[in-house]
Parts: structure tokens; C-alpha cells; sequence
């Protein structure tokens, strides 16, 4: 969608885009000086295959203890850690439980291990959410992961403590899973508390702790990301698959990385009211459209409100016998000329995801301009 929105702009049309799946905003003086440092200090060869010890010291130090520097391994941004975590966990016909709407590499990632994805679809009346007995009936002697994200990207949403208590109580009852918990988004959110799945001690030993500088330091295209794990096993195996593959991360994108956990964090701060300021506009605006029914996003930088209300409408515009949310994002694109992405890209056709990751006139203009196409279609 961003690559169509580009060639239509090539094109001189005027389009707003929404799809951003990153900050807006430029990364912090204090870390681009550090990067430009490590240039000028030589940090120009190879580094160690799991980060430099210093790096993995300073994360260690954000991690209240409960894991070591010797624990964490460093890669190049969250998604190689995700896909090196399930490429030393995953054999063949291995089940992996991944809730929907999910974040589409995970199931991509899953297949290309020859596991099998299982889809747990969520509905907007959990506010997204696996409830624990959809957990247990997912569960089986095949299972080998589940993967929970929260804040969650498409929806925004993020797991209370008593909900995750809840999923813990399940998991406990299965000492053969693993636990991925993708964390990228932890530090935008909207809630007094974000609480991370390494709090409990039950399910730590198998716990895959998934994080990086992407999302909160605004560094998406720094690509550090990194793993934290009790199993000394997979450390060694994902040790040895990053040795072979990309033998290390960017030294120079290693020590910026370090300057970000080192510094105050008010940067960080800085922006999640940037995105709180703008999550409180977007939804007021949506819920301005008329039959559209839009969940409140406790955090990341989107919403995923429901279209489906549309689709009858759209179908009979179109000449078609039934639509979803594709069809909905390319018409919203064609005669809207604004670019959002399709919900089935996310394993939920009833909604499109609209990133608020953009300035608050963007925002403004985006959901005029919805509106008035949904009002063409009657
Ligand atoms: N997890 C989720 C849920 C994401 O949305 C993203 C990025 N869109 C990633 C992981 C990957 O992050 P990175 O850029 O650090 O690879």
C-alpha cells in the first residue's frame, strides 16, 4: 500500500497516507551523536555474534534484574530476533498458537520453520484479547510456542495484569511451550501500567523476551532488536544461527543503541504524549463516522476500527457480490486518496488498520476525506 501510495504520488495525486508502521518522529540528537561518534572512534569492524557486552549490559539494566547481560542476545531489529527465535524453537509440523489480529510476519515466519500456524481470531467485544479458554482449547500436544503481543499492532491493545495472570495460570499447565512476547510497542501506551510477561517467575525458563530500540526510540531504521532467554539451549542455538547468517548487528547502529538505554529516557516520554495527543484525536474524529465502531487503543500507534458496516454498500457500488476489508482500502484509496491497510492483512477482514503515526493535520485531513467517500457509497 505505501509502495501504490508512492507511485500515485508520482503520479501528482495528492495522497494522505496512514499506514505508517513506524514513528514520525526524527531519532533523538543524543543517539545520532553517539552514532556519528562510533564512526568517528572506529567502531568500523566486526562486533561479537550476540552484541557488544556493553549493549547487553544496558538493556540487562532496563530488565529490573531479572535477566543478565549474559541472557540477552542482540540482532538486526526485532524481526530478525523474532525470526531467529522461532527458527531454533520450530521443526516441522510444530503447532504455533498466534492470536488475530497479529502482526503479519509471525505467521510468514512460522511457515517458513514448516510449523503450523494456529490462529486464535480475537473479536473486538475482548477488546482484541485472547480470553484464557480460548488459550486452552488451542493447546495440544503439538504445541511447541505461543506468541502474545501487547501493546498489540494492528489493534492497540494491551493486556491487563489480571488477563495475563490468567493466560499464565493456562501456561503453567504446559511446560513444553515456549512464550514469545513481542514488547516492541511497550513503551507507547496509555495506561498507568504495561506489564511484561517476564514478571512471572512460573513461566520465565521458557519465556522469550522481545524488544528493541524501533518503535520507542523512533529508530525503526537503525535495526536493533534483541531477545532475552533463561535457556541457556536456544541462546547457544540462535548463537549459532546469527553466527553463520548475519555474524552480528551494525556496530555503529550497536552504540547508538547503547546511547538510548543509557540516556534519560524524557525522549521517549516526549513522544508517547505525541501519539497520546493524537490516539485521543483520531478517535474522536472516527467516532464521528457514521456506522463505524472503532475499539480504544491502549496503545502503539493505530486503530482498527470495523468497516464492515460498508461492505454491502460497497459491494453494490462496485457490481460485486460480496467485498471485504481489501476492497474497501483500495476504493478508500481510488476515491478517497487516502491509504490505510486491509485488516485481512492482519486476520480480520471486518476492519483496516489506520497508523496515527503522523501529524495531527494529516490525521485531520485522512478522516475527512473517509468520510466523505463512506457518504458517496450511501
Ligand atoms: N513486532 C511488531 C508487532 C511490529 O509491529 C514490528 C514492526 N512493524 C516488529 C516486531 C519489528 O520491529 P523491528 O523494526 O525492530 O524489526
Amino acid at each position: 500500500m505505501a509502495a501504490r501510495c508512492q507511485e500515485m504520488r508520482r503520479q501528482g495525486v495528492d495522497v494522505v497516507s496512514m499506514t505508517l508502521g513506524e514513528p514520525d518522529f526524527a531519532a533523538p540528537e543524543h543517539v545520532k551523536k553517539a552514532a556519528m561518534q562510533a564512526v568517528a572512534d572506529d567502531w568500523s569492524h566486526y562486533g561479537p555474534v550476540p552484541g557488544y557486552p556493553s549493549l547487553r549490559e544496558a538493556i540487562a539494566a532496563r530488565l529490573n534484574g531479572r535477566y543478565q547481560a549474559s541472557e540477552i542476545m542482540v540482532s538486526t531489529g526485532a524481526k530478525q530476533v523474532i525470526y531467529n527465535a522461532i527458527m531454533v524453537t520450530i521443526n516441522k509440523g510444530d503447532e504455533v498458537v498466534i492470536p488475530t489480529p497479529c502482526w503479519v510476519s509471525y505467521m510468514e515466519i512460522v511457515k517458513l520453520a514448516e510449523g503450523i500456524p494456529v490462529t486464535v481470531p480475537t473479536t473486538a467485544d475482548t477488546n482484541w484479547k485472547i480470553t484464557p479458554e480460548q488459550l486452552k482449547a488451542a493447546l495440544n500436544d503439538k504445541t511447541r510456542m505461543v506468541m502474545l503481543c501487547s501493546p498489540n499492532n494492528p489493534t492497540g491493545s494491551v493486556y491487563s495484569r489480571a488477563e495475563l495472570e490468567a493466560l499464565v495460570a493456562i501456561l503453567k499447565d504446559y511446560p513444553e511451550v515456549y512464550i514469545l512476547s513481542d514488547e516492541i510497542y511497550q513503551h507507547i501506551n496509555y495506561v498507568r501500567e504495561v506489564v511484561s510477561l517476564a514478571e512471572y517467575d512460573t513461566i520465565r525458563e521458557r519465556l522469550i523476551l522481545i524488544n528493541g530500540i524501533s518503535k520507542a526510540y523512533a529508530m525503526t531504521g537503525y535495526r536493533i532488536g534483541w531477545m532475552a532467554t533463561k535457556s541457556p539451549a536456544l541462546w547457544q542455538a540462535y548463537n549459532r544461527l546469527q553466527g553463520q547468517s548475519t555474524t552480528c548487528a551494525c556496530t555503529i547502529a550497536q552504540k547508538a543503541a547503547e546511547a538510548a538505554y543509557l540516556a534519560p529516557q524524557d525522549c521517549v516520554e516526549q513522544m508517547r504524549r505525541a501519539f497520546e495527543k493524537r490516539r485521543d484525536l483520531i478517535m474522536s474524529l472516527v467516532a464521528e463516522l457514521p456506522d463505524v465502531t472503532c475499539t480504544r487503543p491502549d496503545g502503539a500507534f493505530y486503530v482498527f476500527p470495523d468497516m464492515s458496516a460498508y461492505y454491502p454498500r460497497l459491494a453494490k457500488h462496485l457490481g460485486c457480490v460480496s467485498v471485504g476489508s481489501r476492497e474497501m482500502t483500495e476504493y478508500l484509496l481510488n476515491e478517497g486518496h487516502v491509504a490505510c491497510v486491509a485488516g485481512a492483512d492482519f486476520g480480520e477482514d471486518r476492519c483496516i488498520r489506520l497508523s496515527y503515526a503522523t501529524d495531527e493535520a494529516t490525521i485531520r485531513e485522512a478522516i475527512k476525506r473517509i468520510a466523505i467517500a463512506l457518504k458517496r457509497l450511501g
